[in-house]
Protein backbone atom coordinates (compact mmCIF):
# COMPACT_ATOMS: atom_id res chain seq x y z
CA UNK A 1 0.00 0.00 0.00
CA UNK A 2 0.83 3.63 -0.67
CA UNK A 3 -0.58 6.68 1.60
CA UNK A 4 -0.94 9.45 0.39
CA UNK A 5 -1.69 13.05 2.19
CA UNK A 6 -4.01 15.02 -0.12
CA UNK A 7 -4.88 17.38 2.62
CA UNK A 8 -4.11 17.14 6.18
CA UNK A 9 -5.15 20.19 8.48
CA UNK A 10 -7.83 20.25 10.87
CA UNK A 11 -11.39 22.44 11.23
CA UNK A 12 -10.72 23.95 7.92
CA UNK A 13 -8.50 24.94 4.89
CA UNK A 14 -5.71 27.35 6.09
CA UNK A 15 -2.98 28.24 3.38
CA UNK A 16 -0.16 30.28 3.07
CA UNK A 17 -0.73 34.43 2.70
CA UNK A 18 2.15 36.57 1.33
CA UNK A 19 3.93 36.82 4.48
CA UNK A 20 4.05 33.56 5.38
CA UNK A 21 5.40 33.28 1.81
CA UNK A 22 7.95 35.61 2.09
CA UNK A 23 9.47 34.94 5.70
CA UNK A 24 10.02 31.79 4.01
CA UNK A 25 12.30 33.11 1.22
CA UNK A 26 14.04 35.54 3.80
CA UNK A 27 14.74 32.63 6.05
CA UNK A 28 15.99 30.53 3.14
CA UNK A 29 18.21 33.57 1.75
CA UNK A 30 19.90 34.04 5.05
CA UNK A 31 20.18 30.62 5.45
CA UNK A 32 22.43 30.71 1.77
CA UNK A 33 24.47 33.44 2.39
CA UNK A 34 27.23 31.50 3.63
CA UNK A 35 26.68 28.93 0.79
CA UNK A 36 28.51 28.94 -2.41
CA UNK A 37 25.34 28.10 -4.68
CA UNK A 38 27.12 27.94 -8.14
CA UNK A 39 24.80 25.67 -9.66
CA UNK A 40 21.14 24.35 -9.80
CA UNK A 41 22.31 21.06 -8.06
CA UNK A 42 24.03 23.27 -5.52
CA UNK A 43 20.92 25.07 -4.59
CA UNK A 44 18.91 21.57 -4.62
CA UNK A 45 21.33 20.39 -2.06
CA UNK A 46 20.97 23.09 0.02
CA UNK A 47 17.13 23.09 0.12
CA UNK A 48 17.08 19.11 0.98
CA UNK A 49 19.97 18.92 2.92
CA UNK A 50 20.32 22.32 4.76
CA UNK A 51 16.57 24.01 5.54
CA UNK A 52 14.23 22.84 7.89
CA UNK A 53 11.16 21.46 6.48
CA UNK A 54 8.95 24.89 7.58
CA UNK A 55 11.89 26.95 5.83
CA UNK A 56 11.51 24.44 2.42
CA UNK A 57 7.84 23.42 2.67
CA UNK A 58 4.90 23.76 4.41
CA UNK A 59 2.49 21.22 6.27
CA UNK A 60 -0.79 22.23 4.10
CA UNK A 61 -3.39 24.25 3.62
CA UNK A 62 -6.05 21.40 2.74
CA UNK A 63 -8.19 19.53 5.08
CA UNK A 64 -8.62 16.12 5.50
CA UNK A 65 -8.27 13.72 2.49
CA UNK A 66 -6.12 10.72 2.59
CA UNK A 67 -5.53 8.06 0.01
CA UNK A 68 -4.75 4.58 0.34
CA UNK A 69 -3.35 3.05 -3.01
CA UNK A 70 -3.87 -0.43 -3.04
CA UNK A 71 -3.01 -2.20 -6.75
CA UNK A 72 -5.26 -0.13 -9.09
CA UNK A 73 -8.18 0.67 -6.56
CA UNK A 74 -8.85 4.19 -5.08
CA UNK A 75 -9.66 4.36 -1.73
CA UNK A 76 -9.94 7.79 0.08
CA UNK A 77 -10.64 8.49 3.76
CA UNK A 78 -12.87 11.96 3.86
CA UNK A 79 -14.20 14.39 1.59
CA UNK A 80 -12.37 17.28 2.66
CA UNK A 81 -10.95 20.04 0.62
CA UNK A 82 -7.72 18.08 -0.37
CA UNK A 83 -10.50 15.79 -2.47
CA UNK A 84 -9.97 18.50 -5.09
CA UNK A 85 -6.42 18.17 -5.52
CA UNK A 86 -6.62 14.15 -5.40
CA UNK A 87 -9.26 14.10 -8.09
CA UNK A 88 -7.52 16.89 -10.19
CA UNK A 89 -4.58 15.00 -10.21
CA UNK A 90 -6.46 11.36 -11.29
CA UNK A 91 -8.11 13.39 -13.95
CA UNK A 92 -4.48 14.51 -15.36
CA UNK A 93 -2.52 11.18 -15.20
CA UNK A 94 -5.63 9.28 -16.42
CA UNK A 95 -7.86 11.47 -18.86
CA UNK A 96 -11.74 11.66 -18.38
CA UNK A 97 -12.49 9.20 -20.86
CA UNK A 98 -11.04 6.48 -18.32
CA UNK A 99 -13.96 5.42 -15.44
CA UNK A 100 -13.07 4.44 -11.91
CA UNK A 101 -14.25 3.17 -8.78
CA UNK A 102 -13.79 4.61 -5.80
CA UNK A 103 -14.34 3.84 -2.29
CA UNK A 104 -14.66 6.36 0.89
CA UNK A 105 -14.60 5.50 3.70
CA UNK A 106 -15.87 8.93 5.46
CA UNK A 107 -14.65 9.61 9.73
CA UNK A 108 -17.62 11.75 9.86
CA UNK A 109 -20.16 14.64 8.62
CA UNK A 110 -18.56 17.82 9.92
CA UNK A 111 -17.55 20.26 7.10
CA UNK A 112 -13.87 19.82 7.24
CA UNK A 113 -14.54 16.27 5.90
CA UNK A 114 -17.05 16.91 3.28
CA UNK A 115 -16.39 19.98 2.10
CA UNK A 116 -14.19 18.73 -0.80
CA UNK A 117 -16.60 16.52 -2.68
CA UNK A 118 -18.43 19.26 -4.34
CA UNK A 119 -15.25 19.96 -5.97
CA UNK A 120 -14.41 16.58 -7.02
CA UNK A 121 -13.96 16.17 -10.32
CA UNK A 122 -14.68 12.28 -10.87
CA UNK A 123 -18.57 13.17 -9.13
CA UNK A 124 -19.10 14.82 -12.41
CA UNK A 125 -17.97 12.20 -14.85
CA UNK A 126 -20.56 9.55 -15.64
CA UNK A 127 -19.11 5.99 -15.70
CA UNK A 128 -17.61 6.32 -13.13
CA UNK A 129 -18.87 4.58 -9.35
CA UNK A 130 -18.52 6.15 -6.08
CA UNK A 131 -19.27 4.18 -2.84
CA UNK A 132 -19.22 6.16 0.22
CA UNK A 133 -18.94 3.75 3.27
CA UNK A 134 -19.36 5.98 7.06
CA UNK A 135 -21.78 4.80 10.18
CA UNK A 136 -23.49 7.92 10.15
CA UNK A 137 -27.20 7.23 9.21
CA UNK A 138 -27.31 10.70 7.88
CA UNK A 139 -24.58 10.87 5.25
CA UNK A 140 -26.41 11.12 2.27
CA UNK A 141 -28.58 13.68 3.99
CA UNK A 142 -25.22 16.08 4.85
CA UNK A 143 -23.89 15.54 1.22
CA UNK A 144 -27.11 16.56 -0.59
CA UNK A 145 -27.45 19.34 1.91
CA UNK A 146 -23.98 20.89 1.45
CA UNK A 147 -24.94 21.18 -2.01
CA UNK A 148 -28.54 22.46 -2.29
CA UNK A 149 -29.60 26.07 -3.40
CA UNK A 150 -28.12 28.55 -2.34
CA UNK A 151 -25.03 27.12 -0.56
CA UNK A 152 -23.69 25.07 -4.42
CA UNK A 153 -24.69 25.56 -8.13
CA UNK A 154 -24.62 21.92 -8.95
CA UNK A 155 -27.46 19.87 -6.56
CA UNK A 156 -25.93 16.55 -5.77
CA UNK A 157 -28.44 14.47 -6.98
CA UNK A 158 -27.53 16.34 -10.67
CA UNK A 159 -24.22 14.72 -10.36
CA UNK A 160 -23.04 12.18 -13.32
CA UNK A 161 -21.41 9.60 -11.25
CA UNK A 162 -23.05 7.04 -9.73
CA UNK A 163 -22.98 7.41 -6.05
CA UNK A 164 -23.93 5.26 -3.42
CA UNK A 165 -24.10 5.16 0.17
CA UNK A 166 -23.03 2.37 2.45
CA UNK A 167 -23.84 2.30 5.97
CA UNK A 168 -21.29 0.29 8.16
CA UNK A 169 -21.38 -0.81 11.61
CA UNK A 170 -18.28 -0.08 14.24
CA UNK A 171 -16.89 -3.30 15.85
CA UNK A 172 -17.44 -5.37 12.69
CA UNK A 173 -15.24 -6.63 10.10
CA UNK A 174 -15.55 -6.18 6.39
CA UNK A 175 -14.11 -7.13 2.76
CA UNK A 176 -14.71 -4.43 0.71
CA UNK A 177 -12.82 -5.09 -2.77
CA UNK A 178 -10.52 -7.31 -1.37
CA UNK A 179 -9.50 -4.29 1.72
CA UNK A 180 -10.01 -6.19 5.07
CA UNK A 181 -11.78 -2.32 7.36
CA UNK A 182 -12.94 -2.56 10.28
CA UNK A 183 -14.89 0.67 11.90
CA UNK A 184 -14.84 2.28 15.35
CA UNK A 185 -16.62 4.39 17.75
CA UNK A 186 -14.86 7.49 18.52
CA UNK A 187 -15.22 10.23 20.95
CA UNK A 188 -16.19 13.40 19.07
CA UNK A 189 -18.82 15.74 18.61
CA UNK A 190 -22.30 14.15 16.95
CA UNK A 191 -19.94 10.99 16.86
CA UNK A 192 -16.67 10.14 14.56
CA UNK A 193 -15.24 6.59 13.27
CA UNK A 194 -11.89 5.11 12.94
CA UNK A 195 -11.00 2.89 10.36
CA UNK A 196 -8.49 -0.15 10.55
CA UNK A 197 -7.17 -1.55 7.23
CA UNK A 198 -5.74 -4.75 6.59
CA UNK A 199 -4.38 -5.44 3.24
CA UNK A 200 -1.31 -8.66 2.31
CA UNK A 201 -0.28 -8.83 6.37
CA UNK A 202 -0.05 -4.52 6.48
CA UNK A 203 -2.13 -2.54 8.84
CA UNK A 204 -3.11 0.65 8.31
CA UNK A 205 -5.33 2.89 10.77
CA UNK A 206 -6.99 6.16 10.08
CA UNK A 207 -8.12 7.65 13.37
CA UNK A 208 -8.98 11.34 12.83
CA UNK A 209 -11.13 13.82 14.82
CA UNK A 210 -11.03 11.62 18.76
CA UNK A 211 -10.24 12.79 21.98
CA UNK A 212 -8.75 10.03 24.05
CA UNK A 213 -8.68 11.48 27.65
CA UNK A 214 -5.28 10.31 30.07
CA UNK A 215 -6.94 8.94 32.48
CA UNK A 216 -8.19 5.68 30.08
CA UNK A 217 -4.87 5.07 28.64
CA UNK A 218 -3.96 1.10 29.86
CA UNK A 219 -4.10 -2.00 28.21
CA UNK A 220 -7.77 -2.56 28.51
CA UNK A 221 -8.76 0.81 26.43
CA UNK A 222 -10.55 -0.28 23.33
CA UNK A 223 -8.22 1.57 21.12
CA UNK A 224 -4.67 -0.08 22.10
CA UNK A 225 -6.45 -3.28 20.08
CA UNK A 226 -7.40 -1.12 17.44
CA UNK A 227 -4.28 0.48 16.74
CA UNK A 228 -2.52 -2.84 17.83
CA UNK A 229 0.86 -3.44 16.07
CA UNK A 230 -0.03 -0.67 12.94
CA UNK A 231 2.54 -0.39 10.38
CA UNK A 232 0.77 3.05 10.02
CA UNK A 233 -0.94 5.21 12.33
CA UNK A 234 -2.98 8.04 10.99
CA UNK A 235 -3.80 10.06 14.35
CA UNK A 236 -5.57 13.26 15.25
CA UNK A 237 -3.04 15.44 17.37
CA UNK A 238 -4.59 18.74 16.56
CA UNK A 239 -3.55 20.51 20.15
CA UNK A 240 0.11 20.21 22.03
CA UNK A 241 -0.34 18.97 25.59
CA UNK A 242 -0.04 22.20 26.88
CA UNK A 243 -3.20 23.81 24.58
CA UNK A 244 -5.36 20.54 25.49
CA UNK A 245 -5.11 20.34 29.20
CA UNK A 246 -5.95 24.14 29.73
CA UNK A 247 -8.56 25.51 27.37
CA UNK A 248 -9.71 22.96 24.93
CA UNK A 249 -9.99 20.20 26.94
CA UNK A 250 -13.76 18.49 25.60
CA UNK A 251 -13.14 20.05 22.11
CA UNK A 252 -13.05 16.48 20.71
CA UNK A 253 -9.04 16.31 19.86
CA UNK A 254 -6.61 14.90 20.91
CA UNK A 255 -2.53 15.96 22.01
CA UNK A 256 0.88 14.99 20.32
CA UNK A 257 1.02 13.32 24.18
CA UNK A 258 -1.45 10.86 23.91
CA UNK A 259 -0.39 10.12 20.90
CA UNK A 260 2.61 8.57 21.61
CA UNK A 261 1.39 7.11 24.64
CA UNK A 262 -1.10 5.12 22.41
CA UNK A 263 1.17 4.47 19.89
CA UNK A 264 3.73 3.18 22.49
CA UNK A 265 0.87 0.44 24.15
CA UNK A 266 -0.30 -0.43 21.12
CA UNK A 267 2.94 -1.74 19.39
CA UNK A 268 2.80 0.61 16.44
CA UNK A 269 5.24 1.02 13.90
CA UNK A 270 5.16 4.64 12.52
CA UNK A 271 2.74 6.84 13.94
CA UNK A 272 1.56 10.19 11.73
CA UNK A 273 0.36 13.05 13.79
CA UNK A 274 -2.69 14.19 11.56
CA UNK A 275 -5.40 17.07 11.43
CA UNK A 276 -2.95 20.25 12.63
CA UNK A 277 -4.65 22.98 14.66
CA UNK A 278 -5.08 26.15 11.59
CA UNK A 279 -3.71 28.65 14.08
CA UNK A 280 -0.25 26.91 14.20
CA UNK A 281 2.36 27.58 11.61
CA UNK A 282 4.79 25.83 9.98
CA UNK A 283 7.26 26.60 12.70
CA UNK A 284 4.94 25.78 15.33
CA UNK A 285 4.21 22.29 13.83
CA UNK A 286 7.99 21.58 13.31
CA UNK A 287 8.56 22.10 17.16
CA UNK A 288 6.03 20.38 18.33
CA UNK A 289 7.33 17.12 16.29
CA UNK A 290 10.37 17.62 17.55
CA UNK A 291 8.97 17.74 21.53
CA UNK A 292 7.15 15.10 20.38
CA UNK A 293 10.04 13.01 19.18
CA UNK A 294 12.09 13.89 22.28
CA UNK A 295 8.91 12.58 24.73
CA UNK A 296 8.89 9.18 22.73
CA UNK A 297 12.44 8.86 23.69
CA UNK A 298 12.65 9.69 27.39
CA UNK A 299 9.29 7.84 28.10
CA UNK A 300 11.56 4.46 27.01
CA UNK A 301 10.68 3.78 23.58
CA UNK A 302 12.80 0.79 22.56
CA UNK A 303 11.52 -0.73 19.68
CA UNK A 304 11.83 2.95 17.90
CA UNK A 305 8.76 4.23 16.74
CA UNK A 306 9.06 6.29 13.69
CA UNK A 307 7.10 9.75 14.32
CA UNK A 308 6.15 12.08 11.32
CA UNK A 309 3.79 15.54 11.36
CA UNK A 310 1.39 14.96 8.13
CA UNK A 311 2.05 17.13 5.33
CA UNK A 312 0.12 17.76 2.01
CA UNK A 313 2.07 15.72 -0.43
CA UNK A 314 3.52 13.02 2.20
CA UNK A 315 4.34 9.54 0.68
CA UNK A 316 4.17 6.48 3.10
CA UNK A 317 4.79 3.25 1.38
CA UNK A 318 3.62 0.54 3.72
ZN1 LIG B 1 -12.09 17.65 11.58
ZN1 LIG C 1 -14.98 16.93 13.64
Amino acid sequence: MLIRFWGTRGSLPAPLNYRAVRAKIRAALIAALEHRLDDPEAVDRFIDGELPFSVRGTFGGNSSCVELACGDQFVLCDMGSGAREFGNALLARYGPARKHRFNIFMSHLHWDHIMGFPFFTPAFIPGNVIRIHGCHDSMREAFIRQQSDPCFPVDFRNLAATIEFVELKPDRSYDIDGLRVRPILQNHASDSYGYRFEQAGKTVVYSTDCEHKYEVLDQNYPFVDFFRNADVLIFDAMYSLADQISVKEDWGHSSNMVAVELAQLAGVKHLVMFHHEPIYDDAMIERILGETRRYNEISGDERGLVISSAYDGLEIAV
